[in-house]
């Protein structure tokens, strides 16, 4: 096997080697596998917690011992707010709704939520979707992110 072509680790413990660029440990990692229409997080073998994106160590216990798994795109929002000063490439959209989503897995994930923030409760449920970079999102991009998709939770 060509030592340069190896697959990423996708179990830990990891040591510093381990969590290179294309690692799924990483967020190139995790939005390279989110543009391919995987949702990946990490599961702590230990106690269980689930992380996305993924982290070479768990945030409850400390654990190193954690693995990249699919998650699910279902969830339920558990906190909101209305951004109505938004970075220049934004300004436009405001004012937009972002959300911490708990998906059925316990990991929680930030991101947009397609609805006024009028129109959100606590509680409702919700469902990831990935979609490619507008314009918006690309000048407000750095560089090693223009590739990376765009993730946005809908009321279901
Ligand atoms: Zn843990």
């Amino acid at each position: 096997m060509d030592e340069s072509r190896k697959r990423p680790r996708d179990r830990g413990p990891l040591s510093r080697e381990d969590v290179t660029a294309d690692s799924p440990f990483t967020l190139p990692g995790f939005f390279a596998e989110l543009a391919e229409g995987r949702l990946t997080g990490a599961a702590c073998s230990d106690c269980g917690h689930a992380m996305v994106p993924p982290r070479p160590a768990c945030y409850a216990c400390g654990s190193r011992a954690v693995a990249v798994e699919k998650q699910p795109r279902a969830g339920e929002v558990v906190s909101y707010t209305a951004v109505h000063t938004p970075p220049p490439a934004f300004e436009a959209r405001a004012p937009y709704t972002v959300g911490v989503v708990e998906l059925a897995s316990g990991a929680r994930l930030t991101g947009r939520v397609d609805a006024d923030y009028d129109a959100v409760a606590i509680g409702d449920p919700v469902e990831l979707t990935v979609r490619d970079p507008g314009d918006a999102e690309l000048a407000a991009a750095l560089d090693h992110e223009t590739d990376w998709p765009i993730h946005v939770f809908e009321v279901r």
